[in-house]
């Protein structure tokens, strides 16, 4: 926010400045790198409204298109970090005069002067989905690992009784760390995969109306996608190195580093506070909660499809379903009703009613596909095994998982007077 542009009489600025945590910021892998840079021109507005969008290169392009001079943008350290070792995060000089151009890194402004956190944001929505997808990437991984480790370790007796010690996938509890892992990735992938296709009807319906309605809803969703997933991909991390026991522990197995990779996804892009703040405020509050109700009424009408369904599994996962649903609905209407009058309070309640959100869509989009598989099943399907598979994640999911909405409803709305009881002194 403190870096500075000036304007040259040759249309170029002249910027100076520092910026921390830039993700490749500095590497070999390139001849060049090209920087996009926000920067304060000399007589912006105050605040955010006054930042522009600079491209900078590490070194200038000759009119003929070979590369010149060095820019005056240095790479003063890269961090060490917790995990995400092989994406160097540089922090960057501007305008130290070490370059072959004179003091300031020469850059073009992109687009007009004072909007460049508008076209930032072009980027950053964008980034928010691919971060989710992270979390759905590092999940599967994770679980793969974990479940390929777990028909190979022998190590105890099976609880009934058996000749001698067994696979570990045997054991119940490695059962349920298996399927706790499993159901997450797999929710939030059908959740990531719900969203990017209201992305392409928001792009390309002929109907402008319908395309209003259905950026809405990709708007709704990419908080959760981005902030769900991604706090989900730790715990399945986490989980994974508790299948492997102590081989999880040491970086020999790669478990660990699932986990370490997996911690980044919830800070960069915006931390889950920052998604869960535009969840509450511009996604829920803004419309008086109308993009929400429409998402629950659809999910409503899933849960009642499923939970009149004869098979047993099926049903329940449709009762399920609709306490999820209930649950999603009672927050919406705590949030529109207190924005006005209890502000702290509700954003109290902002990564509580994210992650609510979250497991209510993972639900639902697995209740479709265990309706789906259903379907396929009646249908004599080739692939049982797999459509079995898929409507038992889904059971598992709404028994262990879905069952946590109701439990996140009441710590929403009753719980804000416990999270802000203290002064600030007091901790
Ligand atoms: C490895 C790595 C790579 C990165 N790559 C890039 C990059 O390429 N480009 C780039 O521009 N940035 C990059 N970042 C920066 C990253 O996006 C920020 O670190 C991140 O958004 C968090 O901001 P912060 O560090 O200032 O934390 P802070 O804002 O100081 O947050 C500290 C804590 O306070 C909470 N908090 C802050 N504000 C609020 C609020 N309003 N409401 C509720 N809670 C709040 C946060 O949730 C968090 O728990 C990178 C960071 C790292 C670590």
């Amino acid at each position: 926010m403190r870096s500075r542009a000036v304007p040259q009489t040759d249309g170029t600025y002249r910027i100076s400045g520092q910026k921390v945590y830039i993700t490749y910021g500095e590497h070999d892998l390139a001849d060049n790198i090209v920087h996009l840079v926000l920067a304060r021109t000399p007589d912006a507005p105050e605040g955010v409204k006054g930042i522009s969008l600079f491209v900078v290169p590490k070194r200038l392009i000759n009119e003929d298109g070979t590369l010149g001079k060095r820019n005056d943008v240095y790479c003063a350290s890269i961090e060490h970090k917790l995990g995400i070792k092989a994406s160097p995060t540089a922090v960057l000089l501007f305008g130290d005069d070490k370059g072959e151009v004179g003091p300031g890194a020469i850059g073009q402004l992109v687009g007009e002067e004072n909007r460049g956190l508008e076209y930032m944001f072009i980027m950053m929505n964008a980034a928010r989905f691919q971060v989710g997808m992270q979390g759905v990437a590092i999940a599967e991984r994770a679980y793969q690992k974990a479940a390929a480790y777990a028909k190979e370790r022998v190590q105890s007796r099976a609880v009934e009784g058996s000749a001698g010690p067994v696979p570990i996938i045997e054991h119940p509890d490695v059962r349920r760390m298996l399927m706790f892992m499993r159901s997450q990735a797999e929710a939030a992938r059908a959740v990531a995969y719900f969203a990017a296709a209201w992305a392409d009807i928001a792009h390309y319906h002929p109907d402008a109306e319908k395309r209003r309605q259905a950026a809405a809803t990709y708007e709704h969703m990419v908080p959760i996608v981005k902030g769900w997933s991604t706090e989900m991909s730790i715990d399945v991390a986490s989980a994974g190195i508790q299948v492997h026991g102590g081989m999880g522990y040491i970086e020999e197995t790669g478990a660990a580093q699932f986990y370490r990779d997996a911690r980044i996804l919830t800070i960069y892009e915006g931390t889950t506070a920052i998604q869960a703040n535009d969840f509450v405020g511009r996604k829920t509050a803004r419309d008086g909660g109308a993009v929400a109700r429409a998402l629950i009424a659809q999910i409503r009408q899933t849960a009642a499809e499923l939970a009149g369904r004869a098979e047993g599994d099926l049903a329940a996962i449709g009762r399920r379903l609709a306490a999820g649903a209930d649950a999603y609905a009672d927050v919406v209407d705590y949030v529109v009703a207190q924005m006005k009058t209890d502000i702290r309070g509700v954003f109290a309640g902002s990564v509580p009613y994210l992650k609510l959100a979250g497991i209510v869509h993972g639900g639902w989009q697995l209740a479709r596909g265990a309706a789906a598989s259903a379907r396929a099943l009646g249908a004599g399907s080739d692939d049982r095994s797999f459509h079995v598979a898929k409507i038992a994640t889904a059971r598992y999911f709404a028994d262990h998982v879905l069952t946590a909405a109701g439990g996140l409803r009441d710590s929403i709305v009753d719980g804000a007077t416990g999270v802000l009881a203290l002064s600030a002194d007091q901790f």
